[in-house]
Protein backbone atom coordinates (compact mmCIF):
# COMPACT_ATOMS: atom_id res chain seq x y z
CA UNK A 1 0.00 0.00 0.00
CA UNK A 2 1.35 3.63 -1.00
CA UNK A 3 2.55 5.21 2.16
CA UNK A 4 2.61 9.32 2.64
CA UNK A 5 3.75 11.10 5.57
CA UNK A 6 0.11 13.49 4.94
CA UNK A 7 -2.96 12.81 2.79
CA UNK A 8 -5.09 15.96 1.95
CA UNK A 9 -8.43 15.00 1.11
CA UNK A 10 -9.84 17.89 -1.30
CA UNK A 11 -8.10 19.90 -3.83
CA UNK A 12 -9.76 23.25 -3.74
CA UNK A 13 -8.22 26.18 -2.21
CA UNK A 14 -8.00 24.68 1.08
CA UNK A 15 -5.96 21.33 -0.05
CA UNK A 16 -4.38 23.07 -2.32
CA UNK A 17 -2.52 25.28 0.20
CA UNK A 18 -2.15 22.58 2.52
CA UNK A 19 -0.23 20.41 -0.39
CA UNK A 20 1.65 23.65 -1.14
CA UNK A 21 2.89 23.97 2.35
CA UNK A 22 3.15 20.39 3.81
CA UNK A 23 5.11 19.90 0.17
CA UNK A 24 7.43 23.27 0.73
CA UNK A 25 8.05 21.45 4.10
CA UNK A 26 9.54 18.42 3.19
CA UNK A 27 6.72 16.29 3.85
CA UNK A 28 5.64 13.31 1.53
CA UNK A 29 2.20 14.44 0.70
CA UNK A 30 -0.68 13.69 -1.15
CA UNK A 31 -3.88 15.27 -2.52
CA UNK A 32 -6.90 12.86 -3.56
CA UNK A 33 -9.79 14.50 -5.36
CA UNK A 34 -12.49 13.17 -6.86
CA UNK A 35 -13.47 15.83 -9.29
CA UNK A 36 -11.57 18.85 -10.95
CA UNK A 37 -8.61 20.43 -8.81
CA UNK A 38 -10.02 23.83 -7.65
CA UNK A 39 -13.27 23.12 -5.77
CA UNK A 40 -16.44 25.17 -5.83
CA UNK A 41 -14.38 28.68 -6.83
CA UNK A 42 -13.92 27.44 -10.42
CA UNK A 43 -17.50 27.68 -10.78
CA UNK A 44 -17.07 31.41 -10.26
CA UNK A 45 -16.23 33.92 -13.55
CA UNK A 46 -14.86 36.48 -11.64
CA UNK A 47 -13.34 36.57 -8.36
CA UNK A 48 -12.46 40.30 -6.56
CA UNK A 49 -12.31 39.79 -3.42
CA UNK A 50 -9.00 37.52 -3.00
CA UNK A 51 -6.15 39.78 -2.34
CA UNK A 52 -3.38 40.32 -5.01
CA UNK A 53 -5.38 40.50 -8.20
CA UNK A 54 -6.72 44.04 -7.92
CA UNK A 55 -8.22 43.47 -11.46
CA UNK A 56 -10.11 40.33 -10.29
CA UNK A 57 -9.32 36.61 -11.11
CA UNK A 58 -11.31 34.09 -13.09
CA UNK A 59 -11.96 31.05 -10.54
CA UNK A 60 -10.74 28.37 -13.00
CA UNK A 61 -7.48 30.31 -13.41
CA UNK A 62 -7.40 31.26 -9.58
CA UNK A 63 -7.61 27.13 -9.19
CA UNK A 64 -5.10 26.35 -11.78
CA UNK A 65 -2.32 28.44 -10.33
CA UNK A 66 -3.16 27.21 -6.82
CA UNK A 67 -2.61 23.63 -8.27
CA UNK A 68 0.69 24.34 -10.16
CA UNK A 69 2.39 26.15 -7.76
CA UNK A 70 1.53 23.09 -4.97
CA UNK A 71 2.67 20.75 -7.64
CA UNK A 72 5.51 22.63 -8.53
CA UNK A 73 7.09 21.19 -5.25
CA UNK A 74 6.46 17.94 -5.01
CA UNK A 75 2.60 17.68 -3.88
CA UNK A 76 1.11 14.50 -5.84
CA UNK A 77 -2.13 14.30 -7.23
CA UNK A 78 -4.52 11.66 -7.66
CA UNK A 79 -7.71 11.91 -8.47
CA UNK A 80 -9.88 9.51 -6.53
CA UNK A 81 -13.47 9.61 -3.84
CA UNK A 82 -12.28 8.92 -0.71
CA UNK A 83 -14.82 6.85 0.54
CA UNK A 84 -13.75 6.34 4.44
CA UNK A 85 -10.72 6.67 7.10
CA UNK A 86 -9.33 4.17 9.26
CA UNK A 87 -7.75 5.84 12.17
CA UNK A 88 -4.73 4.53 13.70
CA UNK A 89 -1.29 5.09 13.24
CA UNK A 90 -0.93 4.99 9.93
CA UNK A 91 -4.15 5.80 8.86
CA UNK A 92 -5.77 4.26 6.22
CA UNK A 93 -7.32 6.30 3.96
CA UNK A 94 -9.75 3.99 1.70
CA UNK A 95 -10.74 5.28 -2.32
CA UNK A 96 -12.39 4.55 -5.35
CA UNK A 97 -8.76 3.62 -6.12
CA UNK A 98 -7.35 1.59 -3.53
CA UNK A 99 -6.20 2.03 0.18
CA UNK A 100 -3.51 4.64 0.87
CA UNK A 101 -1.45 4.83 4.49
CA UNK A 102 -1.00 8.20 5.84
CA UNK A 103 0.53 9.27 9.38
CA UNK A 104 -1.92 12.48 9.41
CA UNK A 105 -4.52 13.63 7.29
CA UNK A 106 -6.22 16.70 6.20
CA UNK A 107 -9.61 16.92 5.31
CA UNK A 108 -10.61 19.91 2.77
CA UNK A 109 -13.51 18.25 1.39
CA UNK A 110 -15.64 21.51 1.34
CA UNK A 111 -19.03 21.97 1.46
CA UNK A 112 -21.81 21.95 -1.82
CA UNK A 113 -24.61 24.19 -2.22
CA UNK A 114 -28.27 22.34 -2.01
CA UNK A 115 -29.71 22.05 -5.03
CA UNK A 116 -33.56 22.60 -5.95
CA UNK A 117 -33.10 20.21 -8.76
CA UNK A 118 -35.56 21.32 -10.98
CA UNK A 119 -35.33 22.04 -14.67
CA UNK A 120 -33.34 24.37 -16.00
CA UNK A 121 -31.23 24.98 -12.59
CA UNK A 122 -27.69 23.17 -13.92
CA UNK A 123 -28.34 24.06 -17.19
CA UNK A 124 -28.52 27.68 -16.87
CA UNK A 125 -26.24 27.71 -13.97
CA UNK A 126 -23.58 30.57 -14.41
CA UNK A 127 -26.21 32.01 -17.00
CA UNK A 128 -28.92 33.76 -14.76
CA UNK A 129 -28.47 30.43 -11.77
CA UNK A 130 -26.09 31.83 -9.12
CA UNK A 131 -25.34 30.10 -5.56
CA UNK A 132 -23.31 33.31 -4.32
CA UNK A 133 -24.74 36.78 -3.86
CA UNK A 134 -21.41 38.11 -2.90
CA UNK A 135 -19.54 36.76 -6.20
CA UNK A 136 -22.61 37.11 -8.60
CA UNK A 137 -24.67 40.31 -7.17
CA UNK A 138 -22.60 43.07 -9.41
CA UNK A 139 -23.42 41.65 -12.61
CA UNK A 140 -27.24 42.46 -11.77
CA UNK A 141 -26.73 45.88 -11.50
CA UNK A 142 -30.16 47.41 -12.06
CA UNK A 143 -32.27 44.11 -13.01
CA UNK A 144 -34.37 42.36 -11.36
CA UNK A 145 -33.91 38.96 -9.61
CA UNK A 146 -35.29 36.39 -7.54
CA UNK A 147 -33.59 34.61 -4.18
CA UNK A 148 -34.60 31.57 -2.86
CA UNK A 149 -35.05 30.35 0.65
CA UNK A 150 -36.36 31.60 3.93
CA UNK A 151 -32.98 31.44 5.90
CA UNK A 152 -30.16 33.42 7.26
CA UNK A 153 -28.34 33.16 3.73
CA UNK A 154 -31.11 33.85 1.64
CA UNK A 155 -31.96 36.91 3.67
CA UNK A 156 -28.53 38.56 4.03
CA UNK A 157 -28.48 37.57 -0.09
CA UNK A 158 -31.68 39.41 -0.59
CA UNK A 159 -30.45 42.35 1.42
CA UNK A 160 -27.24 42.56 -0.27
CA UNK A 161 -28.92 42.25 -4.09
CA UNK A 162 -31.15 45.07 -3.07
CA UNK A 163 -28.13 47.01 -3.30
CA UNK A 164 -27.74 46.31 -6.92
CA UNK A 165 -30.95 45.15 -8.19
CA UNK A 166 -33.62 46.69 -9.01
CA UNK A 167 -35.99 44.43 -7.41
CA UNK A 168 -35.26 41.49 -5.41
CA UNK A 169 -37.90 39.07 -4.75
CA UNK A 170 -37.84 36.95 -2.05
CA UNK A 171 -39.56 33.59 -2.65
CA UNK A 172 -40.30 31.14 0.36
CA UNK A 173 -41.66 27.82 0.68
CA UNK A 174 -43.34 28.81 3.92
CA UNK A 175 -45.48 32.01 5.79
CA UNK A 176 -42.85 32.26 7.64
CA UNK A 177 -38.94 33.28 7.55
CA UNK A 178 -36.38 30.90 9.07
CA UNK A 179 -33.76 34.38 9.45
CA UNK A 180 -32.92 35.71 12.79
CA UNK A 181 -35.60 38.61 13.76
CA UNK A 182 -33.02 41.41 13.18
CA UNK A 183 -32.75 40.05 9.80
CA UNK A 184 -36.23 39.75 8.96
CA UNK A 185 -36.83 43.57 10.41
CA UNK A 186 -34.27 45.12 8.02
CA UNK A 187 -35.74 43.06 5.35
CA UNK A 188 -39.04 43.78 5.70
CA UNK A 189 -38.21 47.85 5.76
CA UNK A 190 -36.45 47.65 2.62
CA UNK A 191 -38.28 48.87 -0.39
CA UNK A 192 -36.86 47.04 -3.23
CA UNK A 193 -37.63 43.51 -1.89
CA UNK A 194 -41.25 41.75 -2.22
CA UNK A 195 -41.56 38.61 -0.58
CA UNK A 196 -43.70 35.56 -2.37
CA UNK A 197 -45.09 33.81 0.26
CA UNK A 198 -45.98 29.70 0.80
CA UNK A 199 -44.59 29.15 -2.92
CA UNK A 200 -41.73 26.52 -4.56
CA UNK A 201 -40.25 26.96 -8.13
CA UNK A 202 -40.94 24.42 -10.25
CA UNK A 203 -39.27 25.06 -13.63
CA UNK A 204 -35.86 27.60 -14.07
CA UNK A 205 -36.73 29.70 -17.57
CA UNK A 206 -34.56 30.31 -20.68
CA UNK A 207 -32.81 28.70 -23.41
CA UNK A 208 -29.19 30.56 -23.44
CA UNK A 209 -29.76 32.39 -20.70
CA UNK A 210 -32.64 32.62 -17.63
CA UNK A 211 -35.45 35.00 -18.23
CA UNK A 212 -37.72 33.51 -15.73
CA UNK A 213 -39.55 31.02 -13.15
CA UNK A 214 -41.79 28.85 -13.18
CA UNK A 215 -43.95 28.93 -9.35
CA UNK A 216 -46.74 27.52 -7.35
CA UNK A 217 -48.11 28.46 -4.43
CA UNK A 218 -48.25 25.15 -2.54
CA UNK A 219 -51.35 26.42 -0.34
CA UNK A 220 -53.90 26.86 -3.62
CA UNK A 221 -52.01 24.68 -6.36
CA UNK A 222 -51.79 28.27 -8.48
CA UNK A 223 -49.30 28.37 -11.35
CA UNK A 224 -47.42 31.39 -12.14
CA UNK A 225 -44.60 32.64 -14.45
CA UNK A 226 -42.21 35.41 -12.89
CA UNK A 227 -40.38 37.09 -15.04
CA UNK A 228 -36.51 37.78 -13.74
CA UNK A 229 -32.98 38.04 -14.79
CA UNK A 230 -31.45 36.19 -12.64
CA UNK A 231 -31.80 33.63 -9.26
CA UNK A 232 -30.20 33.25 -6.42
CA UNK A 233 -30.49 29.79 -4.79
CA UNK A 234 -30.42 29.85 -0.58
CA UNK A 235 -31.33 26.74 0.38
CA UNK A 236 -28.72 26.10 2.64
CA UNK A 237 -24.99 24.00 2.18
CA UNK A 238 -24.41 20.46 2.47
CA UNK A 239 -20.53 19.77 4.03
CA UNK A 240 -19.07 16.85 2.17
CA UNK A 241 -18.72 14.86 5.47
CA UNK A 242 -20.70 12.26 5.17
CA UNK A 243 -17.59 9.77 4.56
CA UNK A 244 -16.07 10.89 7.71
CA UNK A 245 -19.36 10.45 10.55
CA UNK A 246 -18.74 7.44 11.81
CA UNK A 247 -14.65 8.87 13.28
CA UNK A 248 -15.11 12.44 14.08
CA UNK A 249 -17.03 14.69 15.81
CA UNK A 250 -19.23 16.95 14.30
CA UNK A 251 -21.96 19.87 15.09
CA UNK A 252 -25.64 19.57 14.07
CA UNK A 253 -25.43 20.28 10.35
CA UNK A 254 -22.56 17.84 9.85
CA UNK A 255 -19.79 20.45 10.03
CA UNK A 256 -16.23 18.93 11.68
CA UNK A 257 -15.24 20.42 14.80
CA UNK A 258 -11.76 21.67 14.74
CA UNK A 259 -9.60 23.71 17.56
CA UNK A 260 -7.90 27.19 16.96
CA UNK A 261 -5.10 24.97 15.27
CA UNK A 262 -7.55 22.90 12.95
CA UNK A 263 -6.96 19.77 14.63
CA UNK A 264 -10.24 17.30 14.68
CA UNK A 265 -11.22 14.74 17.64
CA UNK A 266 -8.89 12.47 16.36
CA UNK A 267 -5.14 12.39 16.97
CA UNK A 268 -3.30 13.54 13.57
CA UNK A 269 -6.50 13.87 11.92
CA UNK A 270 -7.28 17.94 10.76
CA UNK A 271 -9.82 19.93 9.11
CA UNK A 272 -9.64 23.00 6.88
CA UNK A 273 -11.77 25.22 4.83
CA UNK A 274 -15.86 25.00 4.68
CA UNK A 275 -16.14 21.52 5.75
CA UNK A 276 -15.08 22.93 9.25
CA UNK A 277 -17.33 24.21 11.62
CA UNK A 278 -17.81 28.25 11.44
CA UNK A 279 -16.04 28.76 8.45
CA UNK A 280 -16.91 32.05 6.91
CA UNK A 281 -16.68 30.35 3.33
CA UNK A 282 -14.23 32.45 1.34
CA UNK A 283 -10.99 31.42 -0.68
CA UNK A 284 -9.20 33.36 1.08
CA UNK A 285 -10.13 31.95 4.67
CA UNK A 286 -9.90 28.29 3.07
CA UNK A 287 -6.26 29.60 2.40
CA UNK A 288 -5.56 30.70 5.41
CA UNK A 289 -7.27 27.19 7.32
CA UNK A 290 -4.52 25.35 4.75
CA UNK A 291 -2.20 27.09 5.86
CA UNK A 292 -3.06 26.58 9.68
CA UNK A 293 -3.20 22.71 9.33
CA UNK A 294 -0.07 22.10 7.19
CA UNK A 295 1.70 23.68 9.98
CA UNK A 296 -0.04 21.78 12.41
CA UNK A 297 0.16 18.21 10.58
CA UNK A 298 3.92 19.19 10.54
CA UNK A 299 4.78 19.64 14.05
CA UNK A 300 2.14 16.60 15.17
CA UNK A 301 4.37 14.46 12.89
CA UNK A 302 7.48 15.53 14.84
CA UNK A 303 6.11 14.70 17.99
CA UNK A 304 5.33 11.37 17.27
CA UNK A 305 8.45 10.53 15.19
P1 LIG B 1 -30.79 27.12 6.34
O1 LIG B 1 -30.84 27.81 7.65
O2 LIG B 1 -30.78 25.63 6.29
O3 LIG B 1 -32.03 27.67 5.48
C1 LIG B 1 -32.37 27.09 4.27
C2 LIG B 1 -33.66 27.74 3.79
O4 LIG B 1 -33.97 27.18 2.52
C3 LIG B 1 -34.85 27.49 4.71
O5 LIG B 1 -35.66 28.64 4.76
C4 LIG B 1 -35.57 26.33 4.03
O6 LIG B 1 -36.97 26.39 4.19
C5 LIG B 1 -35.27 26.59 2.56
N1 LIG B 1 -35.21 25.34 1.80
C6 LIG B 1 -34.48 24.24 2.07
N2 LIG B 1 -34.65 23.33 1.10
C7 LIG B 1 -35.51 23.88 0.20
C8 LIG B 1 -36.07 23.44 -1.02
N3 LIG B 1 -35.77 22.25 -1.54
N4 LIG B 1 -36.91 24.26 -1.68
C9 LIG B 1 -37.22 25.49 -1.19
N5 LIG B 1 -36.70 25.97 -0.02
C10 LIG B 1 -35.86 25.18 0.65
O7 LIG B 1 -29.50 27.54 5.46
P2 LIG B 1 -28.71 28.93 5.41
O8 LIG B 1 -29.62 30.06 5.30
O9 LIG B 1 -27.67 28.76 4.33
O10 LIG B 1 -27.95 28.99 6.81
C11 LIG B 1 -27.03 27.96 7.19
C12 LIG B 1 -26.38 28.31 8.50
O11 LIG B 1 -25.52 29.44 8.34
C13 LIG B 1 -27.41 28.70 9.58
O12 LIG B 1 -26.98 28.18 10.81
C14 LIG B 1 -27.36 30.20 9.58
O13 LIG B 1 -27.72 30.72 10.84
C15 LIG B 1 -25.90 30.48 9.23
N6 LIG B 1 -25.78 31.78 8.52
C16 LIG B 1 -25.71 32.92 9.28
C17 LIG B 1 -25.64 34.15 8.65
C18 LIG B 1 -25.59 35.41 9.46
O14 LIG B 1 -25.39 35.31 10.64
N7 LIG B 1 -25.78 36.55 8.85
C19 LIG B 1 -25.64 34.25 7.25
C20 LIG B 1 -25.71 33.09 6.53
C21 LIG B 1 -25.81 31.86 7.18
P3 LIG B 1 -37.66 26.07 5.62
O15 LIG B 1 -37.45 27.30 6.44
O16 LIG B 1 -39.09 25.83 5.24
O17 LIG B 1 -36.98 24.86 6.15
Amino acid sequence: MASYEVIIIGGGPAGLTAGLYTSRAGMKSLLLERGMSGGQMVNATLIENYPGFPDGISGAELGSLMYKQAVKYGLEVITAEVTGIVPGQPNTVSTTEGDFEAESIIITAGSEYRKLGVTGEERLCGHGVSYCATCDGFFFRDREVAVIGGGETAITDALELSQHASKVYVIHRRDQLRAGKALQDRAFSRPKLEFIWDTVVEEILGEEVLNGLKLCNVKTGQRSTLKVDGVFIAVGLMPNSRNFFNILEFDDAGYIVIDEVMATSVPGIFAAGDIRRNSPRQIAAAVGDGVTAAMSAFKYLQEIK
